[in-house]
């Protein structure tokens, strides 16, 4: 019969490390952790791509320089990770039309000034919660510049407009990671200092267990019962689930008997985001460079139609490649074609922004993360204004089950950091519910 653990964790993403590393340090190092993949990292996670690493999930360390350190800018400080800061503020100077001429400065800071200040009125309409007729109604954006802009604020949350967590916390400077060892360097020097680990960095510790799909999960008031897609049983007396939302809301982990209907709820309730870094391989450069353009934006009629560009000539000067970002409904269209088709309607807005003469991609790079069912998405979008009851529910332990990952931490979900963070409290919570099943033996024990 399957030897039982005390924690089974089900997921390798930074969410999953940071838990087990917490329960580790405290001793409890009869842990397991599965992980439906062939690596640790998740939705970080680098490629090789025209000669350099890429980054196909995380990229940036955003929430930087504020009053309080983030903490996972601090992890790559010390693992000495090479980041570049990432100057977003001119981007809107270099909106390119159809034609390919760039919007004058001055109409293209106006057009944006307007964007952020409607934005700032929608939102506090929403904040008061008042009818919409009381204060000016916001405008909706319908040129091809305003809808650039629209993107660019909400569908990259700029820290303007909303007063996100990570910006008020932690600063407003993000930087990139440009690193040939990749982001999940983080999380290997993180494991190292629990798993056993070789001396050229890969772990050989057997509690990490890879390629193992999770598929049904049996719990009752005694334990824990998981068995993986490869037919293996594995037994505990608690399980950290990390999964994304994306894959709580799917059926690929049968839950026997099935969670309770308030967590089903919440968990229905979160919204997915969908974001997609497609990666362009050049022969030469053929855009502007310098510290100014590093960003630029194609406005078109349709929102988010091949709109946010970045040259990755500062992260990795001479690499020759673009990288443009679609969300959404546009990510899915592109998921769903060939690469070969994205290639093409890329071509042609680069054309549309440069000319008829520039050179054609050599090597194209579409991750697919609707479709990756170990992920379902990017990560989890809530409204601003938000039920905290939701929130408490998505991350409340049901029976043994301890949930943990990005979508559980009210204040930084969708970030990097925000899984860390969201690891450490899981981790945290379980050690205390373990105690206090020590507490209680024990005093049963002396009552007797
Ligand atoms: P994950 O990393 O998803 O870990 C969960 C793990 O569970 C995965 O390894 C998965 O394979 C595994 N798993 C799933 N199902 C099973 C199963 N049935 N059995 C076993 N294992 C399973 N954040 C930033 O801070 N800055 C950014 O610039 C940024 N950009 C992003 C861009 C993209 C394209 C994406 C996708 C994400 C981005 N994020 C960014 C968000 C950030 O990557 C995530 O918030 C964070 O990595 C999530 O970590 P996690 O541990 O919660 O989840």
């Amino acid at each position: 019969s399957p030897v039982r653990s005390s924690v089974i964790i089900v997921g390798a993403g930074i969410s999953g490390i940071s838990a087990a590393k917490v329960l580790a340090e405290k001793g409890v190092d009869d842990i397991v952790i599965l992980e439906a993949s062939d690596r640790i990292g998740g939705r970080i996670r680098k490629d090789e791509f025209g000669g350099v690493s890429v980054e196909l999930g995380a990229g940036w360390i955003a929430g930087v320089g504020g009053k309080e350190p983030n903490p996972v800018w601090e992890l790559a400080r010390n693992s000495g990770l090479r980041t570049c800061f990432s100057d977003y503020s001119n981007a809107r100077y270099n909106i390119y039309d159809p034609s390919g001429k760039i919007f004058p400065s001055g109409l293209a800071a106006d057009s944006y000034k307007k964007a952020v200040d409607s934005a700032i009125r929608k939102l506090s309409n929403q904040e008061a919660n008042h009818d919409s007729e009381l204060s000016e109604a916001p405008s909706t954006p319908k040129t091809p510049i305003e809808l650039a802009i629209d993107f660019i604020l909400h569908d990259f949350e700029m820290a303007e407009v909303e007063p996100i967590s990570t910006y008020v916390d932690f600063g407003e400077r993000e930087f990139l990671v440009a690193d040939e060892r990749g982001y999940d360097y983080l999380l290997y020097k993180m494991a190292e200092t629990f798993l056993f680990t070789s001396s050229d960095g890969k772990i050989m510790d057997n509690r990490l267990k890879l390629n193992k799909v999770v598929r049904e999960l049996q719990h009752s008031r005694d334990g824990i019962s998981l068995t993986t897609e490869d037919g293996c049983v594995y037994e505990a007396n608690y399980v950290i689930l990390s999964v994304s939302i994306g894959v709580l809301q799917s059926d690929l982990i049968s839950f026997r008997p099935p969670l309770p209907r308030w967590k089903m709820d919440a968990i229905e309730k979160c919204d997915v985001m969908v974001y997609t870094k497609i990666f362009l391989k050049f022969p030469y450069k053929f855009w502007p460079c310098g510290p100014e353009k590093e960003f630029f934006i194609y406005a078109h009629e349709r929102r988010g139609y091949y709109t946010f560009w970045q040259h990755m000539e500062n992260a990795y000067p001479g690499s020759n490649i673009l990288v443009v970002t679609l969300t959404n409904g546009e990510s899915k269209r592109v998921e769903a074609q060939s690469d070969h088709e994205t290639l093409k309607e890329a071509m042609e807005v680069l054309r549309n922004m440069f000319g008829p003469d520039i050179p054609d991609a050599t090597d194209i790079l579409v991750p697919r993360w609707w479709n990756n069912r170990f992920q379902r998405g990017s990560y989890s979008n809530y409204p601003i204004y938000f039920n905290h009851q939701i929130f408490d529910n998505i991350k409340a332990p049901v029976g043994r089950i301890f949930f943990t990952g990005e979508h559980t931490s009210e204040r930084f979900n969708g970030y990097v950091h925000g899984g860390y963070l969201a690891g450490i409290d899981t981790g945290k919570a379980l050690l205390e519910e373990m105690m206090e099943v020590v507490t209680r033996k024990n005093e049963s024990q002396a009552f007797l």
